[in-house]
């Protein structure tokens, strides 16, 4: 089975309020028509790739597509003109079957490209389509007003990849009568008396019509940080940037702030990057007495070189003394600054051991953290 895929590149992006195409806009790093080049030139069962692009938008593809860049054909004023074009240079090699995708689709999934082929074994098109789950009504147009209710049942949502056999859909498209009313490829199919099906579509699976389908896709990392340290002789010390006259200091080859190496080591644990240790070994006279606020804001740009972002971060101080409440306020701000969010996604709480364990005996301060961030997708 040899199998090509279009894809339509053709729309003028009219709808999206923006000098650019859709298509030829940046989204995670790279333009929406790249991504999805790259979901279809990563597909094992895709054979050949062909783009259409609109008349004039050669340097434009030539800008949003790295190489080696899939060949391109230039399209007509409408989507059937473009698919037809397209079609057209798929007949110098004639594959079996086709598939014909909008380029502004970055999120179909290999998963779906397989069910689509796998359909056309015993069917001539198929699509992927979407329940409608709303209410729907039969309403006079440019009037507002509802005429009557309608089934939903009766309806779909289609998407794209729309498969074919390939000389079916070159007939389709010579017989069909009014290929310009066509609203896809499935409407020139049905008019040729094609055997079509669908099969479940991919709510993931947009099409990129506005600039909010733009957002960055991401995902939910946490991570967490526990850490200890002795009390010892002095005057005072540093809990979460705070400095605390409290009779006594913490041990420790830094500045030993027990809570934010808590939050430093809860970061690295979100970005998988090891320990506190790792980046900072207590055997570097470097690290001597250093303010802990450095580690921490070596973390933060370990995430941010990462282009993971901090959403929300829970601070527990285990102790008996110092009382950390009238400091609170104060550790919130400090830590809220150095992780860049508001004081309102910023939680320090404290406890004791009710006398309990070395930290019930006064013999050293524990601290453990929980982040929430967010990593591009
Ligand atoms: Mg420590």
């Amino acid at each position: 089975m040899h199998t090509a895929a279009i894809l339509v590149a053709g729309g003028t992006g009219s709808r999206f309020g923006g000098d650019l195409p859709k298509q030829y806009l940046p989204m995670n790093g790279k333009s929406v028509l790249q991504a999805t080049i790259d979901k279809f030139a990563a597909h094992p069962r895709v054979d050949d790739l062909l783009v259409v692009i609109a008349a004039d938008a050669e340097l434009l593809y030539q800008n949003a597509v790295r190489e080696p860049r899939p060949r391109f054909v230039l399209g007509g004023n409408s989507r059937a003109d473009s698919v037809l074009a397209g079609l057209r240079e798929l007949q110098k090699t004639s594959p079996d079957l086709v598939l014909i995708h909008d380029a502004a689709r970055p999120h179909i999934s290999a998963q779906q490209i397989d069910a689509v082929l796998d359909a056309l074994v015993n069917h001539e098109g198929c699509a992927p389509a979407l329940p409608i789950v709303d209410a729907i009504k039969k309403m006079a147009p440019s009037e507002n007003k509802i005429l009557a209710d309608a089934d939903r049942n009766d309806f779909v949502r289609m998407q794209t990849p729309q498969g074919f056999h390939f000389g079916k859909l070159v007939n389709a498209n010579e017989v069909a009568t009014n290929r310009q009313a066509a609203h896809d490829d499935i409407s020139i199919a049905l008019m040729a008396g094609m055997d079509c099906i669908t099969i479940p579509g991919d709510p993931a699976n947009i099409k990129i019509t506005t600039r909010d389908d733009m957002s960055q896709q991401t995902i939910a990392i946490s991570g967490s940080g526990f850490d200890v340290h002795r009390i010892c002789e002095g005057k005072s010390l540093f809990l979460c940037g705070v400095e605390i006259g409290a009779g006594f200091s913490l041990q420790g080859h830094s500045d030993a702030d027990v809570a934010l190496h808590a939050v430093t080591d809860a970061i690295l644990g979100a970005l998988a990057e090891g320990d506190i240790g790792d980046h900072f070994p207590p055997s570097d006279d470097r690290w001597k007495n250093t303010n802990s606020r450095i580690f921490l804001k070596h973390a933060m740009q370990l995430a941010a070189d990462k282009g993971a972002r901090m959403r929300h971060v829970d601070l527990t101080i285990i102790c008996e003394r110092p009382k950390v409440k009238p400091y609170r306020l104060a550790m919130r701000e400090c830590l809220a600054e150095i992780v860049d969010l508001p004081l309102s996604r910023v939680s320090v709480k404290a406890t004791t051991t009710e006398g309990l364990g070395f930290t019930g005996r006064g013999e050293g301060i524990a601290a453990q953290a929980v982040v929430n961030m967010e990593l591009p997708a």
